[in-house]
């Protein structure tokens, strides 16, 4: 399974849009692993998780956006969903993408792409609901949506995404996972299964913050608990993602406190096979 990192930032971006904050200049002034856009990742080509604000900039950097089939979602937030764009998937905006792009999200999701019109606005594009701990099959691979906690206003989710006997962990935008996600993980580790990558929301870096996003502390956490349970092994990859500013931590600040601790720290562009 290959993923590749399109985005690590939260909403607004790292250096952020409107700000002036000594981590946002730090970012401008260091570039490279410092500068983040808004979160989403591509597997295997034809698979992508999240369709913000800055898709357009990723398929600049080389995500052949006409190859994606599969686009999965957490959640309706402005900085994992721009129905917008979805439009300029259809001529005259573009040519020679043949069949339908799958979207696969929970009820507001589908709700904010569909719009007031409904589908007739959308001949291209084929929606499934999904459920909180429903299994569905998506294409060749096998998706477990699970509740974050994340947004009361909607259920929020992240994912256990398994393909070719290889499983990730979509794991943001989360809090400490809630009890009943715990299990379902449970269920599906039961079976025999076991993470190769995990994605884990680090939004606050260094803050205490467990509750609708993490800092580095909670996302130890987890690691430790699913390790603990069996969900994870020693070769399992652990990865922090989606940081907001207001952590502060560089990306060179981020990496001494993470490592210890068994995370990579994720960049643009970051790519691996699990
Ligand atoms: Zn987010
Ligand atoms: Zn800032
Ligand atoms: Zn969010």
């Amino acid at each position: 399974m290959r993923i590749r990192l399109l985005g690590t930032a939260a909403a607004e971006g790292w250096p952020a849009l409107f700000c002036r904050c000594p981590h946002c200049a730090r970012a401008r002034a260091a570039g490279g692993r410092n500068v983040r856009t808004r979160a989403a990742a591509n597997v295997d080509g034809v698979y992508q998780f999240d369709f913000g604000p800055d898709v357009y900039h990723h398929m600049l950097q080389g995500n052949d956006l006409s190859a994606v089939v599969h686009l999965i979602m957490t959640h309706s937030h402005a900085d994992h969903l721009q129905p917008s764009d979805l439009a300029m998937r259809q001529p005259p905006f573009a040519h020679g993408v043949s069949g339908p792009l799958h979207i696969y999200g929970n009820d507001r999701v589908l709700a904010r792409i569909r719009g007031p019109h409904g589908d007739a606005e959308h001949p291209g594009l084929e929606f499934h609901l999904l459920e909180p701990f429903t299994e569905v099959g998506v294409a060749d691979a096998t998706l477990v949506p699970l509740l974050a906690d994340h947004d009361p206003a909607e259920r929020c989710l992240i994912h256990l995404f398994g393909r070719g006997g290889r499983w990730l962990l979509y794991g943001h935008d989360t809090g400490y996972f809630p009890e009943e996600t715990w299990a379902a993980i449970a269920r599906w580790a039961a079976g025999g299964a076991r993470l190769h990558a995990a994605l884990l929301d680090c939004t606050a870096g260094p803050l205490a913050t467990r509750r609708g996003h993490m800092g580095l502390q909670a996302c130890a956490e987890v690691r430790e608990r699913l390790l603990g349970m069996g969900a994870a092994d020693a070769a399992s990859r652990f990865v922090v993602t989606h940081f907001s500013h207001n952590g502060g931590w560089m990306y060179d600040e981020m990496v001494p406190h993470a490592e210890p601790l068994g995370f990579a720290v994720a960049y643009d562009g970051m790519e691996w096979d699990a």
